[in-house]
């Protein structure tokens, strides 16, 4: 009986939410443990582009501090963190305010809120193929439309998503460097897209893992804000600062267009342990350094390990890269992910990202990286013989 009335109560939803599935993040090390009774220390989870060499220790001593005010709502506007993001991104000609910022639990927040802010039932957005799943989802929970523009060579076809806006497209995705491919986009690129895409469809440039790219073209998409008021670009301290699991990242926009995510950003939605370790984080130059030499070293690593086990792979820039299981090797991806579980590495298969027969690794620590690859070679050669 209550199952009938939960069934028809569900019939009620919108209809955009019934036809819609839940994110599927990466596999928890707990989960993991729990189901092939591994012990938890010994798992290598390179599933969600995580930072492998732990928090920077300056932002656990922030929290410890700010374990004492847990009684108190934090501040909404998060005053400190605009402050100290103001002066950390305003370089050279670049200026940002706080009122350029908007914060968010996580940078995914500021998705939703620009969706939410810009995408009404019908209206059309477009984004590459091979982008990241949460674009289609917060669009589609608007009841917006997907316009999905190919790939080309993995990357995105610029010319051809300015092409496919029309009348309908009220906000285009664009992300730099893209997961899951790692593909990269330069700053000559992007100006040359900003320049045609119409003043009133959004921009919204994802830079989630700006602090790592090393490549002197790339595109910073903060030098253009004052020049396109639908410009959004946001980044994030879930991967370079490492600090995933608090939920923090922001958006960077004319102050008009932060004004509309301000009105849609629910109340407290970044806590003060995120707020505290952010700006610890932030202003401790060597953890990112660091992130980011054990990222370049990783990066070396795994791609000569794949040159050598002949796998091909997407050149990426990012902390992440995506590598071919080709049909000479007689097995598939499906199968190589579920014996790398099997012997406690968490990779990510990336069919739902229509790359099926590719798997994603994150770039880990240089033992994880050297577990992932043992266990590789071991799973391919069992498949030769
Ligand atoms: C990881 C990631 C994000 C950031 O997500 P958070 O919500 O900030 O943790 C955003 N965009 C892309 C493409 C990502 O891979």
């Amino acid at each position: 009986m209550t199952n009938q009335r939960n069934a028809e109560l569900c019939e009620k939803s919108r209809a955009e939410i019934k036809s819609l599935r839940a994110y599927q993040p990466g596999k928890p090390i707990d989960e993991l443990a729990r189901e092939f009774g591994l012990n938890a220390d010994d798992i290598v989870k390179l599933a969600s582009n995580e930072n492998p060499i732990g928090p920077s220790k300056k932002a656990i001593a922030a929290m410890e501090k700010e374990a004492r005010e847990l009684t108190r709502y934090p501040d909404g506007n998060g005053f400190d963190l605009k402050q100290a993001l103001c002066k950390k991104l305003s370089v050279g000609s670049v200026i940002i305010a706080p009122e350029n910022i908007t914060l968010g639990n996580g940078s995914s927040d500021i998705l939703d809120f620009i969706v939410k802010c810009f995408v009404a039932k019908g209206d059309e957005v477009v984004f590459s193929q091979h982008a990241f799943a949460i674009y289609g989802l917060v669009t589609k929970i608007q009841g917006g439309e997907c316009n999905v523009v190919p790939a080309k060579n993995y990357g995105h076809d610029l010319d051809a998503m300015a092409k496919a806006i029309s009348d309908k497209t009220r906000l285009v995705f664009v992300t730099n460097p893209n997961n899951p491919t790692g593909t990269w986009l330069t700053q000559a690129e992007i100006a040359e897209f900003m320049a045609k895409v119409p003043s009133d469809v959004v921009v919204v440039l994802d830079e989630a893992y700006f602090e790592y790219v090393n490549e002197a073209e790339y595109a910073n998409g903060l030098t253009l804000i004052s020049n396109y008021s639908n410009l959004v670009v946001t980044r994030t301290f879930s991967k370079a600062y490492g600090l995933a699991s608090l939920r923090v990242g922001y958006g960077i926009s004319s102050p008009e267009v932060a004004d509309l995510m301000n009105r849609v950003r629910p109340p407290f939605n970044v806590n003060s342990f995120a707020l505290a370790a952010a700006i610890a984080t932030l202003n401790d130059t060597d953890y990112v350094a660091e992130s980011k030499s054990v990222n370049d070293a990783g990066m070396v690593y795994l791609t000569q390990s794949f040159d050598q086990l002949g796998l091909p792979y997407v050149p990426s820039v990012g902390n992440f890269i995506s590598f071919e299981i080709p049909l000479v090797v007689n097995i598939t991806a499906v199968e190589v992910d579920k014996k790398l579980l099997a012997v406690g590495v968490i990779v990510r298969p990336i069919a739902n990202y229509e790359m099926p027969n590719h798997l994603r690794v994150s770039i880990g620590t240089q033992a994880e990286n050297e577990t992932f690859i043992a266990a590789l070679i071991k799973i391919l050669a069992d498949a030769r013989s």
